[in-house]
């Protein structure tokens, strides 16, 4: 969860999902609409998909017998080898090293080290920390090394007079703490232009939500999302909806996923009257149901939807 979610946040958020769902079993039986919920706020929803994927396999292929190993670790769904030796080490006391982006400033730091971005460099980081960490307790050693880069050997301002490592550390001796590690190289972020369909039906104030099944935020529910390049063709689908009225609205929004910059428009397709028949020509992700307004934030995984229907609310009070 902690996972580029700030542990503010997570803190309360755990303790609901635990309280909710407190084995592997009840996780990997856990409907997809509770799970929502209780991820919701969280962002990333991928990462409780995967959470899910990987009880259904500890219960399904391993009759709920936790894996014992790193290796064992890395074949249940969603963990990875950062995951995997983390687990592996603070719960099987198994000696694999952990190495986070806390660690790698440290180890720079010790060793004076500037190549630590590329492939080799990263070899060289992983190898260094596993010589060093010990036998015994390799688990605490992992927490100890993170929570050293967390809250001694920060990003900025370094408190190297509290450091436990400060005789050891090259970069302090040779006062090039500024330059270890150098900044990691951004890949730029993709500019994306889509379109938000708010399909509105006015005479009961509902909206129709959709599950997403492909491009951008799939597998999250939310409105249907179209790609600028997308948009003439859907424009002239909606359009020739009888008792549909299409329009866009005034204010825009824009919304940063990991590498794609979007800025948004929303789009709203108002059912002037009952026109569930023809829904299907739409070719909207299935199934989509109403959810009246008053009800719909609730419902709604990202955050982008919530910007969208902060707009559509505001405009169309
Ligand atoms: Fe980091 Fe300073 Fe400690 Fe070196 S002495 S490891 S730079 S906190």
């Amino acid at each position: 969860m902690s996972q580029q979610t700030t542990l503010a946040v997570v803190i309360p958020k755990f303790a609901d999902f635990v309280k909710h769902l407190p084995t592997v079993d009840e996780l990997a039986a856990c409907d997809e609409e509770k799970l929502r919920q209780l991820w919701s706020g969280l962002g990333y929803y991928a990462r409780a998909r995967n959470l899910k994927k990987g009880a259904q396999c500890i219960v399904e292929r391993r009759n709920g017998n936790f894996p014992q190993s790193y290796q064992e670790w890395l074949e249940i769904p969603g963990c990875g080898p950062y995951t995997a030796a983390a687990i592996a080490s603070i719960c099987c006391h198994e000696k694999v090293a952990c190495v986070d982006g806390n660690v790698i400033r440290v180890v720079s730091r010790l060793l004076a080290l500037q190549d630590v971005w590329s492939s080799l460099g990263q070899s060289a980081i992983q190898a260094y920390v596993t010589r060093i960490q010990p036998d015994n307790r390799p688990g605490d050693f992992n927490q100890a090394m993170m929570e050293l880069g967390a809250t001694v050997c920060r990003k900025t301002k370094p408190q190297c007079l509290l450091c436990p490592l400060q005789e050891h550390c090259l970069a302090f001796a040779k006062n090039c703490i500024e330059l270890c590690p150098p900044k990691k190289p951004r890949r730029d972020a993709v500019n994306v232009e889509l379109f938000a369909v708010v399909i509105w039906r006015k005479t009961t104030d509902a909206i129709a939500i959709v599950t997403r099944t492909k491009g951008f935020l799939s597998n999250t529910v939310g409105f249907p999302l179209i790609p600028e390049s997308e948009v003439e063709e859907a424009k002239k689908l909606l359009k020739s909806l009888p008792y549909l009225e299409l329009f866009e609205l005034q204010n825009t929004f824009s919304h940063n996923i990991t590498h794609h910059r979007i800025s948004g428009k929303v789009l709203v397709a108002q059912e002037i009257e009952n026109a569930s028949v023809l829904w299907h020509r739409l070719n909207l992700p299935q199934p989509f149901y109403w959810v009246a307004r008053s009800n719909l934030t609730s419902k709604l995984s990202t955050s982008l939807d919530n910007k969208v229907f902060r707009i559509f609310h505001t405009e169309l009070k």
